[in-house]
C-alpha cells in the first residue's frame, strides 16, 4: 500500500456508509465473491453524496458516483479505479 492511498483512504473513510440498492449487484468481477455492498460517500470532494459499488474482498475499486450509475456500471463491469485515478492525480 503506497502513502499516497493510505492517505486518501483514510481521509475517505469517516464518510462512508452502507447504501441499499434496488436492482440486485452482480458479483465482484474482480474476485467473483458475491458479498458486495453499494457505498455511500458523504460529501465526496464537496459535490454531495456520492456511491460506489464494493466487494467485502478486494480494495474500494470503483470511482465514486451518481448512485444508479455506479450500480449499472458495476453490473456492466464498466469499472474506474478510484485509487488509480488519486494515485495518477499526484
Ligand atoms: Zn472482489
Amino acid at each position: 500500500m503506497t502513502g499516497h492511498y493510505a492517505a486518501a483512504l483514510k481521509k475517505l473513510a469517516p464518510r462512508l456508509s452502507l447504501a441499499s440498492s434496488d436492482v440486485q449487484l452482480k458479483p465482484c468481477p474482480l474476485c467473483g465473491i458475491r458479498e458486495v455492498h453499494l457505498i455511500r460517500v458523504s460529501d465526496f470532494f464537496g459535490e454531495g453524496d456520492a456511491f460506489y459499488v464494493s466487494c467485502t474482498t478486494c480494495e474500494p475499486r470503483q470511482f465514486p458516483g451518481n448512485r444508479d450509475d455506479s450500480v449499472r456500471d458495476w453490473n456492466q463491469r464498466q469499472i474506474i479505479d478510484l485509487w488509480e485515478v488519486l494515485n495518477a492525480s499526484r
